[in-house]
């Protein structure tokens, strides 16, 4: 199958950050070539007026509980989860699933190809991604046995699911571990052992808030990442979701052991966390940083266009320093940056041959994306546009969506099974 994209001003994210007018060609799920292309292809998009960019990664995400958007808002952490635990408990195999494909269409929607996910029974999200045709980095999340919900051992289900689903196109499966306040070292060592064995990575909730940190200070006398630390669980395998209360020096820490950082600014700020996380001084200590969306009970969505607005307004704002992460930054976070922290940035994240075909296409010629020149097309995408103006989302040469049409899914379906689980769970 070949795929020829027309005309459109690529965003290519490469090494210069090159921006240029410019035919993609795609071949076998593949960027094949970029520059004018007169081949015949199979099929042609025509991206005239439109903005071609590396299709965005959600770095940080619990994709099924978008069946819980709305129901605890304007109360902290503690509050909303437990809120969110007594609706999740009710949660069915099923509802995971259709929670899932709720989630899927809304990042096919906002130009979102990638996602990585933290929850329990991955692998009917798995069913989800492929389904939807997006590609899925999928954390089985474990905990100790006294804190959770799942049948059998967590780690044991972790395992399973690793061995289950290891070499599949679009899943890429992991092992999570919820936080500091519900894993022991234990179970924070027999997830690593796991993620050894497979040679799969590992996904954490890290210093999201201030009684987090304090808390583990009072248990153990350590800070969380030094706990982690000291226990042997920190390395290059670990993407750690959050850190917003973090010193220089456990910054210093992260960067040394390879550890790389999900920025979740828009859920930070709903849920109070208090402090910022300290990007601009992780980017200088060499952290891999990405951007990610948090549940959709802590954000409402997981349109990545607003969250990178809000990450650049955030640490302009609390520095005072309108320099402080311009639209480049925030834009590689979410592009880039987020293949480097999952690892992948040899196959994801730029537009450059060889690599997997993986793209947005981004309308600029919306009434609040005029006037516009190319020369500030980065600034418009951070600033100026919203995921409604993708019209197309490719995953590995698939058209999942163009036209603003989606292909992969019946929409209307999903929404409508999607409410009606919903209320199910709500007003049970
Ligand atoms: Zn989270």
């Amino acid at each position: 199958m070949s795929l020829v994209l027309r005309g459109g001003l690529l965003v290519t994210q490469d090494a210069q950050r090159l921006v240029v007018t410019a035919d993609v060609l795609v071949e076998d799920g593949r960027i094949a070539a970029v520059g004018p292309v007169d081949a015949s292809a199979d099929q042609v998009l025509d991206c005239t007026g439109c903005a071609v960019l590396p299709g965005l990664i959600n770095a940080h995400q619990h994709v099924a509980n978008t069946l819980l958007r709305g129901v605890a808002d304007d109360v902290p952490l503690e509050e909303m989860l437990e809120r969110a635990f007594s609706i999740d408990a009710r949660f069915t195999r099923r509802d995971v699933q259709i929670g899932a494909l709720l989630g899927c269409l809304e990042m096919i929607r906002s130009g979102t190809t990638s996602f990585h996910d933290l929850f329990y029974w991955e692998d009917e999200v798995a069913r989800a991604v492929r389904e939807s045709g997006m590609r899925g980095f999928l954390s089985w999340n474990t905990l100790d046995e006294a804190f959770t919900t799942q049948r059998g051992t967590p780690v044991k289900n972790a395992d399973q699911f690793v061995a289950k689903h290891k070499g599949d196109p679009l899943v890429t499966p992991s092992v999570g571990v919820q936080g500091v306040y519900v894993a022991s070292e234990e179970t924070y060592l027999g997830a690593r052992e796991v993620a050894d064995r497979h040679d799969v990575r590992l996904h954490t909730h890290l210093s999201e808030t201030r009684p987090e940190v304090y808390g583990h200070v009072e248990k153990t006398g350590m800070r969380p990442v030094e706990w982690l630390e000291t226990i042997g669980f920190l390395g290059p395998r670990l993407t750690a979701a959050h850190g917003v209360w973090l010193t220089l020096n456990e910054v210093r820490t992260l960067a040394r052991h390879g550890v790389s950082v999900a920025h979740c600014p828009v859920s930070n700020m709903k849920l109070a966390s208090g402090g910022v996380a300290p990007v601009p001084e992780m980017l200088q200590e060499g952290v891999a940083v990405s951007l990610g969306t948090d549940s959709p009970i802590s954000n409402n969505g997981m349109d990545l266009f607003a969250d990178m607005k809000v990450a650049a307004l955030l640490h302009k704002s609390s520095r005072w320093d309108a320099r402080a992460m311009p639209a480049q930054t925030v834009l590689d976070l979410a592009t880039i940056g987020g293949a480097r922290a999952l690892g992948m940035e040899r196959e994801l994240g730029s537009i450059e041959v060889g690599k997997r075909a993986d793209l947005a296409i981004v309308s600029m010629r919306g009434a609040h994306t005029t006037p516009f020149y190319p020369d500030k097309v980065i600034s418009h995408l951070v600033y100026a546009c919203r995921g409604s103006d993708v019209q197309g989302t490719i995953v590995g040469g698939e058209v999942l969506m163009a036209d603003g049409v989606v292909r992969s899914l019946d929409e209307e379906d999903v929404i409508a099974r999607a409410q009606e689980t919903s209320r199910d769970l709500y007003e049970a």
